[in-house]
């Protein structure tokens, strides 16, 4: 998923700046008296809101999140705000200790791998797989981000490295979600609807993919951006808690009603595109709405990019760096568009057509070969652009719109909460067909 560009500092920063600027006035001693009381007050406020208990530690673990933090690491950093314990799901009670405690708090300890074994603070484990409990309010850091719930340290089969996952529980999680993909200060019903959809996205990702893996998400744009205590914020929290447990659902191929894969993206650029041209699955929610609403949102250089190129080598390279299979074309000498969404005013590309020096050819969705291009996307922002070859490279041009397009558009969303409309009548606009419904 798309994030959009945060246009202001956190809140804290802001708060913090509003108090020097505070410092410089000249007050009243009783003025004085409240003035120390606010920064009492502030103080305090702070340090309440980053030792908020964890909710819903207790929810059912088929609701749980694990979002895979680091992968493939020899070792990191943890610290915690309170006491924790380890511990150790596959030791035998009968001849191992399965849980142990530490009283290091706020002290960063080191988690390792020493000859193929978990080691924490310089205690060795056995087996390959510990969970990290942090106690009340149930927060740890780890290298430098704060996270809710717990942490599971699983070595690879090569036993040179280990995963690291975040178990959470699903509104903390969206807390972290919703924060980091929409600016907190974006309209209530703005805000509301991307916690629903981001906890639908979850959930399908979930029961689609987990069950293959030990962990659901990754916290990128790949899946979703999750930056934990970092995205939270009063306003993001009362649109998570304000829609907990909601998900959206569609009628399925087998007629059955249940969750769907709600994409979404930054900005659509003016209308929202089919996702069978995009992902290649069908739903009837995801098949592109025109979108007015963006444009206004969105500032015009976010809105419309600029014109890009790429050295010819470089497109070869960074496709076959992706899909193997295009070697058999030699370098690629000539793209064609082959599939495009007309909307009028503008056509997304859909399918590409890659010629190459050996007299064969191949096909590629055209979202796939942007971000084969550009993986960040930062640059190639969408398919929404026409293509020109030049003496050596590919220039792309007349681009508009950020990111994939399917499903509902974050800047369109702020846009329709703007004009008053509220988180149901948005979600069925963007999600033609779909219905809101509750969970847990
Ligand atoms: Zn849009």
């Amino acid at each position: 998923m798309s994030t959009i560009i945060q246009l202001t500092a956190d809140p804290g920063e802001i708060a913090s700046r509003a108090v020097s600027r505070e410092r410089h006035l000249r007050v009243s001693s009783s003025k004085k008296a409240l003035f120390l009381l606010f920064l009492l007050i502030l103080g305090g406020c702070k340090k309440r809101q980053l030792t908020t208990p964890t909710i819903e530690m207790d929810i059912g673990s088929e609701f749980w999140i694990r979002i895979l933090l680091l992968n493939d690491v020899q070792g990191c950093i943890l610290k915690s705000v309170s006491p924790f314990s380890v511990i150790d799901e596959k030791a035998d009670p009968q001849i191992q200790i399965a849980e142990t405690r530490f009283n290091q708090i706020n002290v960063p300890i080191s988690l390792e791998l020493i000859n193929g074994r978990i080691t924490i603070a310089g205690k060795t484990f056995a087996n390959d797989e510990v969970v990290i409990f942090p106690g009340d309010p149930y927060i740890f850091n780890l290298n430098g981000s704060d996270y809710r719930g717990k942490l599971r340290l699983i070595i690879n089969p090569d036993n040179n490295s280990f995963d690291v996952i975040n178990l959470v529980p699903p509104e903390p999680y969206l807390a972290g979600v919703v924060g980091a993909e929409m600016p907190g200060y974006w309209e209530p019903e703005a805000l509301k609807a991307q916690a629903i959809t981001a906890r639908t996205y979850c959930f399908y990702i979930k029961k689609r993919f987990g069950t293959n893996r030990n962990w659901d998400m990754k916290q990128t744009a790949a899946h979703q951006v999750y930056r934990g205590l970092a995205a939270e914020s009063t306003q993001i929290w009362h649109a998570v808690n304000e829609t907990k447990g909601q998900v959206i659902t569609c009628k399925q191929s087998d007629g059955i009603e249940d969750i769907f894969p709600a994409y979404y993206s930054s900005t659509c650029g003016g209308h929202t595109e089919n996702s069978k041209n995009v992902f290649g699955d069908s739903y009837e929610p995801l098949t592109g709405v025109p979108c007015p609403y963006c444009q206004d949102v969105a500032k015009p250089k976010f809105f419309f990019w600029p014109m890009i190129q790429f050295n010819e080598t470089d497109i070869t390279a960074r496709l076959l760096q992706r899909y193997s299979q295009l070697k058999q074309l030699g370098e690629i000498t000539n793209i064609t568009v082959v599939g495009q969404s007309d909307y009028g005013e503008f056509t997304r590309l859909t399918k590409v057509k890659l010629h190459g020096s050996t007299g064969k050819s191949d096909f590629l969705r055209a979202e796939d070969f942007r971000l084969a291009i550009d993986p960040t996307g930062r640059k190639f922002r969408s398919t929404i652009c026409q293509i020109i070859k030049l003496p050596g490279k590919w220039a792309f041009f007349s681009g508009r719109g950020w990111g994939h397009g399917v499903g509902m558009c974050q800047c369109g969303v702020q846009g329709m909460a703007r004009d008053g409309k509220n988180t149901k009548q948005i979600l069925s606009y963007y999600y033609p067909g779909s219905k809101i419904k509750s969970i847990y």
